[in-house]
């Protein structure tokens, strides 16, 4: 079954045919890079499986400073409709597909499970899967240490320098 991909503008179409490899919540890096979320619900295919229509303008492309992976877009209205990366997937986020299932991620493309979980921002409380990088990895516990707080939950603030506010305070 042929999966038809339009961006919101309507100017830019991709095709993908048969089954993703992978459908799940990528917390990796690479995925914040291509996608600019801090966790990414895509679906990836092999690379011979995403297309453009037949006789279609090739989409706007951007390849990151690692130059593995690349960003597929619309010039038009900026939406990326693939993301290839370094290993040759074509990677769908979530967005696009919910482009094509009228604003919801049709359910058989949505994702399954969490991968690359060692990369997280925060935690999420689902009962997927969660692999700490590849799925069929090793999977998180839940007892492992929580990602690093955002730096602005960090006080840094010495009594010395609680004080000297307090004394600025004062003056004011
Ligand atoms: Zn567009
Ligand atoms: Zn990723």
């Amino acid at each position: 079954m042929t999966l038809s991909i339009s961006c919101r503008c309507g100017t830019s179409r991709i095709f993908a045919s048969g089954i993703p490899v992978l459908r799940a919540y990528c917390h990796s890096q690479a995925c914040r890079e291509l996608f600019g979320g801090a966790v990414t619900a895509l679906a990836a295919w092999r690379r011979s499986e995403v297309d453009l229509p037949a006789g279609a303008r090739a989409l706007a492309c951007f390849t990151l400073g690692n130059r593995q992976s690349k960003r597929h877009f619309c010039a038009g209205c900026g939406d990326i409709l693939f993301a290839e990366d370094a290993l040759g997937f074509r990677l769908i986020p979530g967005q696009a597909l919910a482009n094509a299932g009228h604003g919801a991620v049709p359910e058989r493309f949505a994702p399954i499970m969490h991968v690359n979980y060692s990369q997280r921002q925060f935690d999420v409380a689902d009962n997927l899967p969660k692999y700490l990088e590849r799925p069929g990895g090793p999977m998180y516990d839940g007892l492992r240490a929580p990602p690093r707080p955002p730096r602005s939950l960090e006080i840094p603030v010495s009594m010395q320098q609680v004080r000297a506010l307090r004394g600025n305070a004062k003056i004011l």
